[in-house]
């Protein structure tokens, strides 16, 4: 069979924020840039982001970016890249004001500058009071940014493939990247696009988790691929459960509620987290509040007639507040709750949001791998940004409002490192065939007919399964039982087939392959919170409660074959300030 071709010097995998911010420098740059999406653009998950983007602006609070850099490593909890961090917190100002020169409808103050609320683990002078650093647009912020970032890559002519599934890499002998092989998804019909450089921009992997903020797509793509081109994951037990999502269904309830002065409530109507943490009570970092009502809750001081959930209170914000700075949750909450969360406190309990860990990169976004005991190489041609990458600015716990800056500071500058590998890169490289029919295996493996095991049933097992053996508290026993599951269900997955071929446009197929990403994600994630025997961040070790720097002041990598954990260190040392050197954290 013969694939079609198309070439071009760059192709973006995925087009949500990351993607396109990389798409308009590089077709600004009038480099012949593809972007290839599974759904239409603007459906990508970062049109759901609600609470904003930090920057320190001080338009509302003092602030400067070297107190928001003190913020991030400590919310990492030290296990961020310090160099990354600095970048990315020095560049902050400067990518918003791009994005506002750029149309992003900002809320504003009175004195029509933006505004900025405030959110988790924010302080002013180094751990001093609460600042306020998030930009918002209303509740809708990642909305306002992400279609602002399509117009402009329409007016800069980028070329979009929509509702294109990325199935593979394609690789030479001598490890170059050299584009991937994609399907139309509509047709059925596999598309070899060959490029000069390819940036992965797949965003992250709540699908997971049975209960999740995420979108239906956000199954890891990306990091899947990576993974069977031979590079390791870094850093994939550090998964963030967001403390408010609406309780046994998931839905996002943004910090940013408890930004413009929401609290939670226990059973017995106390306000808890002044317990957990004395100073930034309800806005301590994700990772302490959730802990906390999930602590609340197994303590048998949780609300409703289970017992289950704690509650959000807003209704003392007034009408006024909760409409004109959060009328998206209001919306969201009458629609599945059916109640006004400013007459009546909201059901919450945490639930799976946010892959911290991803595909190792440095700063430039390029792609890294270690060589074994020496310095990390790039992978030529490969870069990646957003939520799929791992800089690593979030370490081992992201702070809200540090993402929609992560994929925009490094979808811009890893479009920047392309820019100029481009000028030194005339020519293609030759594609070897077999590259091809690796990854066309892939696709074709699904017409089988027959089998024992279906693609639902396994997904479901699957996301129960880790939210059993993976959640919030951690132990020895349970992380191996959940290692020996996601195993099995691997294994059983050789056994499944596609009941239905004749579902509309290839959606059974997609359904598969989206699986098989799980189950390579799920076995990395699960597998490396085994191995490391500390809490830190999101990671959270009953048998190991303490964070132990001795030992674990590094990054977990984990290789596909043979199901290898490697470890490589944490980049303590910014370029132009001083480090901050590891304390214990509290709020
Ligand atoms: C409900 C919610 C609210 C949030 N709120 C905030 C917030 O207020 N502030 C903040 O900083 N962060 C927030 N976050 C996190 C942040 O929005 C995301 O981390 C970020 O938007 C991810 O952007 P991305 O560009 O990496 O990926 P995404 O926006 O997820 O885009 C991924 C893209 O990859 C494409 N893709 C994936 N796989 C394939 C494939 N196989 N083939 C082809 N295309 C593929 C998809 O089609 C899509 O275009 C929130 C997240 C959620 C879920």
């Amino acid at each position: 069979m013969t694939i079609p071709r198309r070439k071009f010097d760059t192709l973006i995998i995925g087009a949500g924020g990351g993607g396109l911010r990389a798409a308009l420098q590089l077709a600004q740059a009038e480099a012949h840039v593809a972007v290839v999406s599974k759904v239409f653009p603007t459906r990508s998950h970062t049109v759901a982001a609600q609470g904003g983007v930090n920057a320190a602006l001080a338009n509302v609070l003092p602030d400067n970016w070297h107190w928001h850099m003190f913020d991030t490593v400590k919310g990492s909890d030290y296990l961020g890249d310090q160099d990354a961090i600095e970048y990315m917190c020095r560049a902050a100002p400067r990518v918003v004001y791009e994005l506002e020169h750029m149309g992003v409808p900002f809320s504003r103050l009175d004195n029509g500058k933006i505004y900025q609320r405030a959110f988790g683990g924010q302080s002013r002078n180094f751990g001093g009071e609460q600042a306020a650093r998030t930009c918002a647009a209303a509740d809708r912020t990642g909305h306002a940014i992400l279609h602002s970032l399509y117009q402009q890559n329409i007016r800069a002519r980028t070329h979009f493939f929509d509702e294109y599934f990325a199935i593979d890499l394609l690789r030479d002998a001598e490890g170059n990247v050299l584009g991937a092989l994609v399907l139309e998804i509509a047709t059925g019909e596999p598309l070899v696009i060959e490029s000069k450089t390819t940036l992965l921009a797949t965003g992250g992997a709540g699908q997971l988790f049975r209960t999740n903020t995420n979108a239906l797509i956000n199954t890891g793509d990306g990091m899947a691929m990576a993974l069977r081109a031979g590079i390791p994951l870094q850093d994939m037990e550090f998964f963030q459960f967001h403390p408010t999502g609406i309780a046994g269904k998931g839905m996002l309830i943004t910090e940013g509620a408890r930004g413009e002065g929401g609290y939670l409530l226990n059973g017995e109507g106390e306000r808890f987290m002044e317990r957990y943490a004395p100073k930034a009570k309800d806005l301590a970092s994700r990772d302490v509040v959730s802990r906390a009502i999930y602590t609340e809750v197994q303590e048998g001081r949780g609300c409703g007639p289970q017992k289950d959930h704690v509650l959000l209170k807003l209704d003392h914000l007034g009408v006024d507040v909760v409409s004109k700075r959060l009328p998206g949750i209001r919306e969201t909450v009458k629609t599945f709750l059916y109640m006004d969360p400013a007459e009546t406190p909201i059901p919450v309990y945490p639930t799976a949001h946010y892959t911290m860990g991803g595909i190792p990169t440095n700063r430039y976004g390029q792609v890294v791998v270690p060589e074994h005991n020496g310095p990390e190489e790039p992978v030529l041609g490969l870069y990646a940004a957003g939520e799929c990458a791992c800089v690593s600015v979030h370490g081992a716990n992201r702070l809200g409002g540090n993402s929609l800056l992560d994929i925009l500071v490094f979808g811009r500058a890893a479009a920047n490192h392309i820019i100029e590998h481009l000028k030194e890169t005339r020519y293609h490289r030759a594609l070897n065939d077999d590259s091809v029919e690796q990854a066309m295996a892939r696709l074709t493996r699904w017409d089988r007919r027959e089998g024992s095991e279906t693609i639902d049933g396994l997904k479901r097992e699957l996301q129960t399964c880790m939210e059993k053996y993976c959640g919030v508290f951690r132990n020895e026993t349970i992380l191996q039982q959940g290692v020996d599951k996601v195993i099995e269900l691997e294994q059983r997955l050789q056994n499944a087939y596609i009941k239905d071929h004749s579902k509309v446009f290839n959606t059974a197929r997609i359904e598969a392959l989206e699986l098989e990403n799980l189950m390579d994600i799920a076995l990395a994630t699960v597998k490396s919170a085994l191995e490391r025997r500390e809490s830190r961040g999101a990671h959270s070790r009953v048998d190991h409660p303490d964070r132990d720097d001795a030992q674990w002041m590094r990054h977990s990598l984990f290789y596909k074959e043979g199901r290898r954990m490697d470890y490589k260190p944490v980049r303590l040392k910014p370029v132009t300030v001083d480090t901050f050197p590891p304390k214990p954290r509290v709020y």
